[in-house]
């Protein structure tokens, strides 16, 4: 019987420059990229799907197209009369990236409005996949609303999935976020940080604050990313360090904590072997910031021996 890997989340459109003045559209964000990484490392007999919600402009149509060709479900997502995607711009001035987002009417935000749909979707799934962004993006309520449904599915012995991906601009204040990301480990089994956002925002000293704070909340799985410096796995207790690749040029960094849990959960699920499925993620993530862009095709992921 063929399993489903839920991520909830917005996907934006994406310009950046193309020489000229001209601008290249694509279409990007944290949890849609992990989607994109996890479909390209599991097999066939799981499939994986987008949950968010988009408008009905030609964009949406053209975004919910690019999803699909992914192989990617869109069946879940929601659309909303007279409604827009989000949209953000990577602006480069002396070879340094800076983004400009354009999101506060996006559609994305109001995915979680039809708790009816939400729940229909999360019970639909083995795995639920989700973020801070996810829960910055939404009204109060409404990531109330998304944390009861995790919870329940964490509660009935799903494999929910958080990664904190902390981003102070999207939060209202230090103080709401810090509740809220937090709650969002405490409705989680595997949570999957990222140790320069942990340290800057939650004043981790070490990577065992880390793991020990988000054990102390009822995670029940941690993985602390450290970019070149390597993985921490905690998995019920047991702990393993797995290295970074040595990159010899790094290119784009964009999607590198996206792309190892696409890759690390797709097997996971498959084998069971947290330590061999960190191993396979760090030489996906390598090849990632090896290559320009958030979506790097799968041809080039080497996960053909290639
Ligand atoms: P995020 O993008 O969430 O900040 P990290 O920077 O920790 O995440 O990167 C995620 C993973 O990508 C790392 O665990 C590592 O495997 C890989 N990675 C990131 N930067 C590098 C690098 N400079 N060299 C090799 N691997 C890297």
């Amino acid at each position: 019987m063929s399993r489903r890997f839920l991520s909830i989340g917005e996907c934006m459109v994406e310009l950046s420059q193309a020489g000229d003045g001209l601008l290249r559209k694509g279409f990007a964000g944290d949890t849609f990229n992990t989607a994109w990484y996890a479909r390209a490392c599991l097999a066939a007999d799981w499939s994986v799907d987008y949950f968010t919600a988009l408008g009905d402009d030609a964009m949406s149509d053209e975004m919910l197209a690019f999803i699909d060709k992914a192989g990617i479900g869109t069946s879940l997502i929601r659309r909303i009369r007279g409604r827009t995607p989000g949209l953000y711009m990577i602006n480069l001035k002396n070879g340094e990236r800076s983004f400009s987002y354009w999101r506060d009417s996006a559609a994305a935000r109001s995915l979680a409005a039809d708790p009816d749909r939400l729940r229909e979707a999360v019970e639909s799934a083995d795995v639920v996949y989700f973020s801070g962004i996810t829960l910055a993006i939404l009204p109060h309520e409404d990531a109330e609303t998304l944390l009861a449904e995790v919870r329940r599915a964490k509660a009935a012995g799903k494999l929910v999935v958080f990664d904190p991906n902390i981003r102070p601009r999207l939060w209202s204040s230090y103080d709401v976020m810090h509740t809220t990301i937090s709650e969002g480990a405490r409705s989680s089994v595997l949570v999957m940080p990222s140790f320069d956002d942990e340290a800057a925002h939650f004043g981790d000293d070490s990577i065992e604050a880390t793991i020990h704070r988000y054990r102390a909340l009822g995670a029940i799985h941690i993985v602390v990313k450290n970019g070149s410096d390597g993985v921490t796995l905690n998995f019920a207790g047991e702990q393993t360090f797995v290295p970074a690749e040595k990159v010899e040029k790094v290119i784009d960094t964009t999607s590198a904590g996206d792309s190892f849990n696409g890759a690390f959960l797709a097997r996971y699920l498959e084998a069971g072997d947290a330590p061999a499925a960190a191993r396979f993620a760090t030489k996906v993530a390598a090849r990632v910031v090896s290559e320009h862009g958030a979506l790097v095709p799968r041809e080039k992921l080497g996960l053909d021996g290639g």
